[in-house]
């Protein structure tokens, strides 16, 4: 199964991730965790080109490639071998990033960013998909703290991070069978708990 993780800067997919994978292993459900940008070894040179704030500054047109060019080796090198073995795999971000970064935040045509989700997936859709829903500005503050924010989104106003919020919502909206909203605002238990509550029912 195909689990993906997506929201906000700060929303504590990275920190559910490992409690989840915890979680299964104790189940022993065989478990992998990966993430976009840079679950294989091209990726991580193009998560450090797309994250750091280079000299010359990078068209949104080009990082949607980029992202897509990640995508497409990780979906081929990782998801699919993966998946194929029956493994659960526990991703950090996937097609909806795309959608709601570039889409929604870059305003790029929604046409031209499912085309190259089309490539890059080459037909893998995900099972199921945890929208975590938490205000930006508290996201943002805690992904500060952490020191952990990419300098290239460090540069972008708060609007930039309205608008990709507004693009998780209208998913969710959209995709109600698919993508499961999960109160983001509360203790890492309780999002934990949420997270299990709604795995149980995929594990069978
Ligand atoms: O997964 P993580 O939060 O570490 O993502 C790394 C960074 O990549 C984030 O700051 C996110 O805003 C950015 N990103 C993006 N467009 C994507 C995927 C990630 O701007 N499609
Ligand atoms: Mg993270």
């Amino acid at each position: 199964k195909l689990i993906v993780f997506e929201g906000v800067e700060g929303c504590g997919k990275t920190t559910q991730i490992q409690l989840t994978n915890e979680w299964l292993q104790s189940l022993d459900i065989q478990v992998v965790i990966t993430r976009e940008p840079g679950g294989t070894e091209l990726g991580i040179d193009l998560r450090r080109l797309l994250l750091e704030a280079g000299k010359n500054p990078i068209s949104s047109r080009t990082e949607l490639l980029l992202y897509a060019a990640d995508r497409a080796q990780h979906v081929e090198q990782k998801l699919k071998p993966n998946l194929k073995q029956g493994k659960f795999v526990l991703c950090d971000r996937f097609i909806y990033s795309t959608i709601a970064y570039q889409g929604y935040g870059r305003g790029l045509e929604m046409d031209l960013i499912n085309q190259l989700n089309n490539i890059a997936t080459a037909g893998l859709v995900s099972d199921l998909v945890f929208w975590f829903d938490l205000d930006v500005e508290i996201g943002l503050k805690r992904k500060r703290s952490s020191g952990e924010i990419a300098d290239r989104i460090e540069q972008e106003k708060i609007d930039f991070h309205q608008r990709v919020q507004q693009g998780y919502s209208e998913l969710a909206k959209t995709y109600p069978e698919k993508i499961v909203r999960i109160n983001a605002s509360v203790s890492k238990e309780e999002v934990q708990q949420q997270i299990q509550d709604k795995l149980k029912k995929v594990i069978n």
